[in-house]
């Protein structure tokens, strides 16, 4: 890495940090871990995270309660991050970026190009959680930086089951557990718990999925009438493209929910018969080779048409 965490920081007195929108465990730890990081080692700085609201079962990590998801006007910050996401990713955010008298991404996906200033992108490592591990001293870590990190290394991870898990992220897995936190209860809460309404829809997407390309591709598509009659919220949507890819014989898998009228929130789960990143990016997103999403319009047959056409081209060359 060609520039050092605390020596852009160490003049600071603001420092805003920010991620994706629709934010995930890894892009919630990967704000919290660096607000708490931060904060340690400036305490004269101001530390503030602004993220769309994370889904509740993150309430237990530190900062957790004092995160901004007002966005009102702020002053400039002298230092501004950007997490798990390149700066056009982060909604409401962006003008706390564009102002910023220093500018930082940190991230590991694939298709992010970096941004205007200082950028720390490794497309390899599983998570951006594992990016912060390296960048900060070990001699700050503690219970609750350790516990963020943890839960946003297995977030993107699956529980160090994804294929971009490595022998490094198993090293600093373990290291990170060394700190005595209740890791089997974190996952349990975080990943696997799932509420009744959760169970009820997801239950419903797996009846409705749809198999085509001689059952190597399935697709299912929540609507927005749905939703409302479950009273659901995007979060409680998480797992469901997982789940379909859990399927025998499934090379991808595409879960779809509506955001608007002919506009479908898309995300993709591939083996490595199909690179899922190449796929959304065509349609505007982005991601990894084995996870991506993008936003679509159109029907929902227009969106599996348009999208068959790459995976099938991919599926023929594999
Ligand atoms: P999702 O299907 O939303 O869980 O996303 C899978 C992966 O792709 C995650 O790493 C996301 O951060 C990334 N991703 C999803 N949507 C987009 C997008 N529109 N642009 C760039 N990356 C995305
Ligand atoms: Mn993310
Ligand atoms: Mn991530």
């Amino acid at each position: 890495m060609e520039w050092n965490l605390l020596d852009e920081c160490k003049d600071a007195k603001r420092i805003g940090i920010s991620g994706h929108i629709r934010p995930d465990g890894d892009c919630v730890c990967a704000c919290l871990s660096m607000c708490m990081y931060l904060r340690k080692c400036l305490p004269k700085a101001q530390v503030k995270v602004f993220l769309e609201k994370p889904a509740d079962i993150f309430r237990e990590l530190k900062g957790f309660d004092e995160i901004d998801s007002e966005f009102g006007d702020e002053e400039p910050f002298d230092v501004f991050f950007v997490m798990d996401c390149g700066a056009d990713r982060i909604g409401d955010a962006e003008k706390y970026f564009r102002d910023a008298k220093k500018k930082i991404n940190i991230d590991h996906h694939v298709t992010n190009k970096g941004c205007e200033g200082l950028n720390h992108i490794v497309p390899d490592v599983g998570a951006t959680c594992e990016l912060i591990y390296d960048m900060i001293d070990p001699g700050m870590l503690d219970r609750d930086l350790a516990m963020a990190l943890y839960v946003g290394i297995i977030h993107d991870t699956g529980i160090f089951q994804y294929s971009n898990t490595t022998p490094a992220t198993m090293e600093r897995g373990a290291k990170l557990i060394s700190y005595g936190f209740d890791f089997p209860r974190l996952i349990q809460e975080t990943f696997y718990q799932k509420s009744y309404i959760q169970s009820n829809i997801m239950g419903r997407a797996l009846l409705e999925s749809i198999r085509f390309m001689d059952g190597r591709c399935v697709v299912s598509c929540v609507d927005r009438k749905t939703m409302q009659f479950y009273d659901a919220e995007p979060d409680d949507l998480d797992g469901i493209v997982n789940q379909l890819r859990n399927i025998r014989g499934v090379d991808c898998a595409i879960f779809m929910y509506q955001t608007g009228v002919l506009e479908y929130k898309v995300s993709l789960r591939t083996s490595e018969s199909v690179d899922a990143a190449e796929v959304a990016s065509f349609f505007g997103g982005g991601g990894h080779a084995r996870a991506a999403g993008c936003t679509m319009r159109g029907t929902f047959h227009d969106c599996v048409n348009n999208l068959s056409l790459h995976i099938e081209k991919q599926l023929r060359n594999s």
